[in-house]
């Protein structure tokens, strides 16, 4: 079982999530749907003080990635739908870990090149160029005018590395994460089934 910790950490990592796929202004729509079950669009939209296809197409960003699911009423007098929203908090930690993974991915290749080239910087912290792009400029800063210097790759590195074990461990998190709501769900469908 999930204590009060696990599950403020887990919203956190939700709202990570949801800031990558919809942007930062998005994580408002976060607090409505954690934890909850069919959430009436128009009562977040009136919440919220935005339309009901602002609120669409919200939805419909997170829809790409798989981690919410609907069901729809008509409305017999209107002749419209009211969609209900359920965002699925194991598949949204389930895309949060493939990111990580992927950038983990890109950090690492990143250090790989670090190691093979040679990188200048200007010490006004205009650019850093490779060797041959310094070359063409002589050494001199394209933007300031200022000689460059071989930039510390020891250093770069080391940044690079304590990145990867940051993603390492919130990968973790998530694995222990998902495992204990995998967990949940099965204890549920035996409950069901009894
Ligand atoms: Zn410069």
């Amino acid at each position: 079982m999930l204590d009060k910790k696990e599950k403020e950490k887990i919203l956190e990592l939700i709202k990570e999530t949801i800031r990558k796929i919809a942007g930062k202004n998005s994580e408002a729509f976060v607090s409505f749907l954690y934890e909850k079950k069919n959430i009436n669009e128009f009562k977040i939209a009136e919440k919220l003080k935005i339309s009901v296809n602002q609120v669409r197409n919200f939805f419909y960003k997170l829809l790409e990635y798989n981690i919410i699911s609907f069901t729809r009423k008509k409305d017999r007098r209107k002749g419209w739908y009211t969609y209900y929203w359920t965002l699925e908090t194991d598949k949204t930690l389930e895309v949060l870990k493939k990111m990580k993974e992927q950038e983990i991915k890109a950090l690492k290749q990143l250090a790989k090149s670090r190691e093979i080239k040679t990188y200048y910087v200007c010490p006004n912290k205009c650019m850093e160029v490779t060797t041959e792009t310094a070359l063409l400029h002589e050494f001199f800063c394209p933007e300031c005018g200022t000689l460059m210097m071989v930039s510390d790759e020891e250093k770069k590195i080391k940044e690079i590395e304590t990145k990867i074990k940051i993603l390492e461990k919130d990968i973790e998190t998530i694995n222990c994460f998902l495992e204990k709501l995998h967990q949940k769900k099965e204890e549920k469908k035996k409950r069901r089934k009894k």
